[in-house]
């Protein structure tokens, strides 16, 4: 019975890589080099396929891939449907924020009860935020560099990711408020859970065992 485990390249590939090597899993080729979607490891039976970092939880929940690594942001998205959830590993770690352009007076706005254009590429995450808050709010979506928005005209605020608040700064972007704190888990699609048992349940021992502190 083969084992396919969805996985996106970059940060996430690359931090969990010490968690498939604690469940004695090393990829047979490298995804940032290789073009190849569907890669082999050191066990026949055992296949990582490269996706998108948010078509992870679809290709599991259709069961395409009995495993994958998504980060909490995708799986919100997502809605989690047809998806065990067993294990936050603690990878690929940052915050999802409010950030406004320098010199905005956000908190200002949201006392006098302005509506707020928001753009992001995280549009359920930010309806939820600001009508938990009583904000009323027009959502823009948008699929990536959402930090160009503010400083054209085209949003008030945007919901992001932050890590170092690198990009924010480079931008004359401020982070006002923190929405939720993100990192990866572990997805298990829920019928290869009971045909696969014996399969998955020492990866996911194995990936419990080394989740980084
Ligand atoms: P794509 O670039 O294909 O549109 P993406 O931008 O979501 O996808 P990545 O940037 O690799 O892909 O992010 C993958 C996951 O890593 C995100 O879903 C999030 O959980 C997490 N992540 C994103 N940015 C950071 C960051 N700056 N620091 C730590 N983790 C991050
Ligand atoms: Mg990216």
């Amino acid at each position: 019975m083969t084992l396919t485990i969805a996985l996106s390249k970059g940060r996430i590939f690359e931090e969990t890589l010490p968690l498939l090597a604690a469940a004695g899993i090393v990829p047979a080729e490298d995804p940032e080099s290789s073009r190849k979607l569907i890669i082999g490891t050191n066990h026949a039976d055992v296949r990582l396929v490269i996706v998108r970092a948010s078509d992870v939880p679809t290709y599991v929940q259709y069961g395409a891939a009995d495993l994958g690594i998504a980060g909490r942001d995708v799986l919100i998205e997502h809605g989690g449907d047809g998806l065990y959830q067993p294990l936050d590993l603690n990878i690929a770690k940052c915050k999802m924020m409010v950030a406004v352009e320098n010199g905005f007076d956000y908190q200002n706005a949201v006392r006098q009860g302005a509506r707020l254009k928001v753009a992001t590429k995280y549009p359920k995450i930010a309806r939820e935020h600001f009508a938990a808050k009583g904000v009323h709010v027009d959502i823009i979506k948008l699929y990536g560099s959402m930090e160009l928005a503010p400083l054209v005209g085209l949003a008030d605020a945007i919901v992001d990711l932050v890590s170092t608040g690198g990009t924010l700064r480079a931008n004359n972007l401020v982070a006002v408020e923190h929405i939720i704190d993100i990192s990866s888990r572990l997805v298990v699609n829920q019928a290869a859970l009971k045909l696969k048992y014996d399969r998955i349940q020492p990866v996911l021992d194995a990936f419990a065992s080394a989740v980084p502190a």
